[in-house]
């Protein structure tokens, strides 16, 4: 689904990705983790071609992510993205906000991209909020809003970073839940958390990095409880 090979990014002088290796195969759930800079946000962003790279390649259910616009737009369709501060559009309502990229990016006719925005919106439990502004929403309520908006693409893979690090403890569990309810229909997602309770329930795959580079992956199980390295194991001793 996705495959990036030794890819590597540099932001002007400083290398941000080095030889950078994943293969992410359908209704895989990836939990990326490590030290704040060590390329968490760089690497998943180049997925979608938010940050370009200069080496390797990454593809994305077989389409090579070049510089052509065409593959970039055909896998931004592919592609759904929640980010830490949610990004909704604030002149929009919530309905509009989930309504906007289907009908311009895809096309779809408005009564159709309206049915799917809300149902959508009630999968994520906030139907009744439909004609509010985003700034009349809970924070809690605006990552569903923006998982429900990334949704109405109807993406093969989402790409989640740090979805619940700007929220109040107590808006941390619903956003969860629904990231949750997402994995367990199949969906193929890569999160960047340090969320280790969701990676050790959802995830198929916890990958470790440190200083732009994969120090380890493992399941779960063999991450939390046996971690080989001796970066992993400092990681942990302080987040856990
Ligand atoms: P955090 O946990 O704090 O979000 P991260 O793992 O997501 O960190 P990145 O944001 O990917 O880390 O940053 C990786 C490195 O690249 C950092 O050293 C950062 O300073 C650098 N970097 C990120 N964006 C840019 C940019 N636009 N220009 C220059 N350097 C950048
Ligand atoms: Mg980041």
């Amino acid at each position: 689904m996705i495959t990036m090979s030794h890819v590597e990014k540099w932001y002007g002088a400083f290398q941000a990705l080095h030889d950078i290796n994943i293969d992410v195969h359908r209704g895989e759930r990836i939990v990326l983790c490590g030290p704040s800079g060590s390329g968490k946000s760089t690497l998943i962003r180049c997925i979608n071609h938010l940050e370009t790279y200069e080496k390797g390649e990454i593809r994305v259910g077989g389409i090579l992510l070049g510089n052509q616009a065409k593959a970039i737009d055909a896998i931004r369709r592919e592609v759904g993205m929640v980010f830490q501060q949610f990004n909704l559009f604030p002149h929009l309502t919530v309905l509009q906000n989930c309504m906007l990229a289907p009908m311009r990016a895809l096309g779809v006719a408005r009564a159709e991209a309206e049915e799917r925005a809300r149902t959508l919106l009630a999968r994520v439990k906030i139907a009744e909020q439909a004609e509010k502004y985003p700034v009349q929403l809970s924070g809690g309520q605006q990552q569903r809003v923006a998982i429900a908006r990334a949704l109405c693409m109807r993406p093969k893979v989402m790409l989640f970073d740090e979805p619940t690090s700007a929220l109040d403890p107590e808006m941390v569990k619903e956003v969860l839940d629904t990231m949750i309810s997402l994995a367990e229909e199949g969906m193929t997602m890569i999160c960047v958390t340090h969320e280790m309770g969701f990676a050790r329930q959802v995830a198929n795959r916890v990958i470790f990095m440190a200083s732009g580079a994969i120090v380890e992956e493992a399941h779960p199980a063999e991450f939390f409880t046996n971690p080989r390295h001796e970066r992993t194991r400092k990681f942990l001793g302080e987040i856990l």
